[in-house]
């Protein structure tokens, strides 16, 4: 387990390359397209391959704000990066597409991009924590995670897809995958204005 250890590398070797997991959600400014757009930008951090995406799912919003349905993925990368390094990568990719951060839990977001899972370390510092706390429970974190990795073991809880099969089912349904969407969304750059 790492504790309080910024900036330094789990392997202590930035050379390799480290299997990370990260959950996208938007409920805001056409969700479908920030999702499409945070996919590109995921793509153009440094050191850092996207090697599947998951399809698009829908899902209901947690909690008892009234707020509108979500657009949920995983993207799973491969990456050089530190787990700080790669966690404000996602927080500048938040804040890019117009994420304007609240203390309202489970509140309306643009783009919501979560740390899931960083190779099989077990990360629990005040800025990170992996793997995520909610993976285990959200249902529209681990279908996408599930259609992209059923078989991956998380921190001696069991597979994703034993963890599916066991988690309370909310309302989540697959709406399709990055490629078809795009022709459907159009431009993928995010929409500021809605
Ligand atoms: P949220 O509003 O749910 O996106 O939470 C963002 C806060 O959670 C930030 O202050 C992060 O430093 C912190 N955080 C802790 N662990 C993670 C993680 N695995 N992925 C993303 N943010 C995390």
């Amino acid at each position: 387990m790492i504790d309080n250890a910024p900036g330094t590398h789990p392997m202590g070797d930035s050379l390799i390359e480290v299997h990370a997991y990260v959950g996208l959600g938007a409920n805001l400014g056409n969700p479908v397209r920030q999702l499409l757009a945070a996919l590109d930008a995921l793509e153009r951090i440094p050191a850092t391959r996207v090697i599947f995406s998951s399809s698009l799912y829908r899902s209901r919003p947690m909690g008892d704000i009234g707020q509108p349905d979500f657009i949920n993925a995983v993207a799973a990368l491969a990456t050089r990066l530190t787990p700080l390094e790669l966690l404000e990568h996602l927080q500048r990719i938040e804040r890019e597409q117009g994420r304007v951060r609240t203390a309202e839990r489970w509140g309306p977001r643009r783009l919501d991009l979560d740390l899931l899972l960083y190779g099989d370390e077990t990360i629990r510092s005040a800025r990170l924590q992996v793997p995520h706390p909610g993976l285990c429970e959200r249902d529209f974190v681990l279908c996408p995670l599930n259609e992209i990795a059923p078989h991956l073991e998380i921190a001696g809880l069991g597979t994703v897809a034993d963890l599916l099969a066991t988690c309370q089912r909310h309302d989540v349904q697959r709406v399709g995958q990055p490629a078809e969407m795009r022709g459907r969304a159009g431009d993928s750059r995010p929409a500021m204005d809605q």
